[in-house]
């Protein structure tokens, strides 16, 4: 049996904060954490010597699904915050994890770990299920200041999107491998990185501002249906999606002066923030999927019966506080 996407559950988006180690720099200019979690699913701030209206201004207490101390390995996180979703894409269920933060906040140090957890997960399914053939297809692109690049491919102009009656937005001439074994999946996971690393030395810093999408696609079929015209046969993508550093919402939105040039760049993130909000409320009235990119290319995921986990990574360094106050919020409007 595929995991079920069990009641209330498939409504709601699934938000977790992790919070990584302080870092060497950290540690050397003798930052400190501020953060503790208390419990599985509360974090606190807990700075008692910042003056009483410092305090005030902000909730000290955050509670969301789950929240992953310092110490949590990837592993933990994948397991307590994305599997699930993740894998209810071999039930035919859409589905996309985001890791959302800062820059050095470790969004591409989690989702690394749980793009490879899950699909070794898909293998092992597969192997437990011989009455159907599956078929796994893996693409990936990037997504800087509203135009989308192929990751699988050396070509770096932009690709279309292209409406279609049926399968919803589609990304015209992007890269599909059919994958053959897990070594294939290894060959294209460093490929994807190293186009990244390209675009990031001749775009300076676009990893910090270029959301990555990797997506891979599950077809399958009972056997014994095959070839006489069955019914049994199911298709869905789980995407794992880096996104840009969530420091560019927040100065756009403070800085007058960069709201233009931020919201075009960044207009993705933010309407991410707009569609997630809108649906975490429910899933009536007009959700704005095709403002953006992004939203338009996740929004079979997003949308409809689509099942979505958020992990959203934070320091833990008090010279931190302001964008760690700003992805508890996030987190805490995608709730
Ligand atoms: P981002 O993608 O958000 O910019 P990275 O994932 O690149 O951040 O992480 C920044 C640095 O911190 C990397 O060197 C990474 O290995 C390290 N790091 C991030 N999260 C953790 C963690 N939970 N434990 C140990 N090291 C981490
Ligand atoms: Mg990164």
């Amino acid at each position: 049996e595929p995991p079920r996407c069990m009641g209330d559950r498939c409504e709601k988006i699934c938000v977790s904060v992790r919070l990584r180690p302080l870092n060497e720099k950290e540690v050397a200019r003798n930052d400190v954490s501020d953060w503790e979690c208390v419990n599985y699913n509360t974090v606190i701030f807990r700075n008692g010597n910042l003056p009483v209206p410092e305090k005030s201004l902000y909730p000290t207490s955050y509670t969301f699904d789950r929240v992953f101390r310092w110490d949590c390995s990837t592993r933990q996180v994948y397991e307590a915050g994305a599997k699930e979703v993740a894998l209810s894409v071999v039930g035919g269920i859409n589905s996309s994890i985001f890791a959302y933060g800062q820059t050095s906040s470790g969004k591409t140090y989690t989702m690394t770990g749980i793009t490879e957890y899950t699909i070794a997960d898909i293998y092992d399914y597969i192997q437990k299920h011989a009455e159907r053939e599956f078929i796994l297809k893996f693409s990936a692109m990037e997504i800087y200041n509203e135009s989308v690049r192929d990751l699988l491919s050396s070509d770096s102009n932009p690709l279309r999107l292209l409406d279609d009656p049926e399968r919803g937005t589609i990304v015209e001439k992007l890269t599909e491998e059919i994958l053959r074994d897990w070594d294939h999946v290894m060959e294209l996971l460093s490929i994807c990185e190293a186009q990244r690393q390209i675009g990031e030395t001749s775009l300076n810093e676009t990893s910090s501002r270029s959301h990555q999408i990797i997506r891979v696609t599950i077809e399958s079929s009972a056997r014994e249906f095959l070839g006489k015209g069955n019914s049994s046969s199911l298709a869905a993508s789980v995407n794992f999606v880096d996104l840009a550093g969530s420091e560019r919402a927040s100065q756009s939105l403070s800085d007058g002066t960069r709201l233009k040039e931020g919201c075009h760049i960044n207009r993705s993130l933010l309407t991410l923030g707009t569609v997630i909000r809108k649906l975490s409320k429910g899933r009536n009235g007009h959700i704005p999927f095709r403002d953006s990119k992004l939203t338009r290319i996740l929004q079979s995921s997003l949308g409809g019966n689509g099942r979505t986990a958020i992990i959203c990574t934070m320091s833990p360094a008090r010279s931190h506080v302001e964008q760690s106050r700003n992805t508890l919020l996030f987190a805490s409007c995608a709730k």
